[in-house]
């Protein structure tokens, strides 16, 4: 089945008899068992809940693994991740990645012992590799400058190094499966492409591993950061039109990149080439703020993937946390802004971005 079907369809399990054609919002915090010693499989809807259940096998599934885990956000998901690892356990991550993984790295999980190293590329991910390295954790394309990194390349190494391969797919799903490509976990915030709609939270852990995903399903089940029932619905949703969504935004970001390259006050275009995500260097950095003000179609707000398009302050916004020394080695400065291209006519946003680039002061 192609996975445009998959998205349609979900995992396509039925929990009532009923032939309702939509998931049931099963709003029930605990079930009822027919007899001492017997669950429906249901127990307390912070272990499973069938609406919850349903999400995970419809992830499972787009990604091309046997498992998954939903959350109340990525960064739950991400959290949860963090304690499969011990004190002492090193982990080597992407340079340029999300500012809040970078946060929860450096404040939180580098506090309760683990170490990271970051590196980019594979020779300088090989070379960070230590006798405590456990895991590799990358973002690809890279966020916010859109570097690409191969996966399967990647995998490779940490196969032979015995590590696990991690992949935060937030801005590919569908159009990048990393668990195919020899990842063993893919790490989504499920609030962005998969809900798409910019009105939902969430967090999802996806593996190929039958005892990897019973480890972090014990760990997601005590530490409680579960997705309720009515939000696992709204990514159910999402997901229905996650292909034609990623289709439409890529399509749209392969005009909207080359227009930015070819406009004189835009120094420089970081585009993959793949999905919908664009950042892009203005030549001063009254120029970047103007846009961000100026800007009518488009809204000056953080989060990316929805069928609204957003423009964020990567500086001001995701990256804020981040030192100001780093950021500006990575190239995270004032001029620096990220466009998440949305489902709009693509005609409405270059005639956006034409006013606020270079509209009258
Ligand atoms: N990973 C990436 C690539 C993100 O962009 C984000 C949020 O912006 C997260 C993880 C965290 O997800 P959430 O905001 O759902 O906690």
């Amino acid at each position: 089945m192609d996975i445009s079907t998959v998205c349609v369809h979900g995992c396509n399990k039925k929990y009532d008899s009923t032939g309702a054609v939509a998931v049931p919002i099963y709003l029930s915090a605990t079930f009822a068992h027919p007899a001492v010693g017997e669950s429906t499989g249901f127990d307390y809807s912070r272990s499973l809940n069938p609406t919850r259940e349903y999400l995970e096998h419809t992830v499972a599934a787009l990604e091309g693994g046997t498992g998954a885990i939903a959350f109340s956000t990525g960064m739950a998901a991400a959290s949860v991740l963090m304690e499969m690892f011990s004190p002492g356990d090193h982990i080597v991550s992407s340079d340029d990645l999300y500012g809040g993984t970078y946060r929860l790295f450096d404040r939180v999980s580098g506090k309760n012992g683990l170490t990271f190293s970051y590196a980019d590329t594979i020779e300088d991910i090989n070379a960070a590799i230590k006798p405590a390295t456990k895991a590799v954790f990358i973002e690809t394309p890279t966020n916010p400058l859109m570097r690409v990194i191969d996966i399967s390349k990647v995998a490779e190494l940490t196969r032979e190094r015995g590590l696990l391969l991690i992949v935060d797919n937030t801005f590919l799903p569908y159009l990048q499966r990393p668990l195919t490509l020899g990842a063993d976990i893919v790490l989504h915030s499920g609030t962005k492409y998969l809900g798409g709609h910019n009105d939902v939270l969430a967090g999802v852990l996806v593996t190929k591993d039958e005892s990897v995903n019973e480890r972090l399903r014990f760990l997601a089940k005590t530490t409680g950061g579960c997705l309720s029932p009515f939000d696992s619905y709204l990514v159910v949703r999402g997901i229905k039109t996650l292909a034609i969504r990623m289709e439409r935004m890529q399509e749209s970001a392969q005009v909207i990149a080359p227009w930015l390259n070819a406009n004189d006050k835009v120094a420089k275009v970081y585009y993959s080439g793949m999905g919908g995500m664009i950042s892009f260097s203005l030549r001063d950095e009254e120029t970047a703020k103007k846009i961000l003000e100026r800007v009518k179609i488009i809204q000056y707000a953080e989060s990316l993937g929805g069928a609204e398009s957003l423009i964020t302050y990567p500086m001001l916004q995701t990256h804020a946390d981040m030192p100001e020394e780093e950021r500006n080695a990575r190239g995270i400065d004032a001029r620096l802004l990220r466009l998440s291209v949305g489902l709009e006519s693509v005609k409405d946003l270059i005639a956006d971005l034409e006013q606020a680039i270079g509209g009258p002061a």
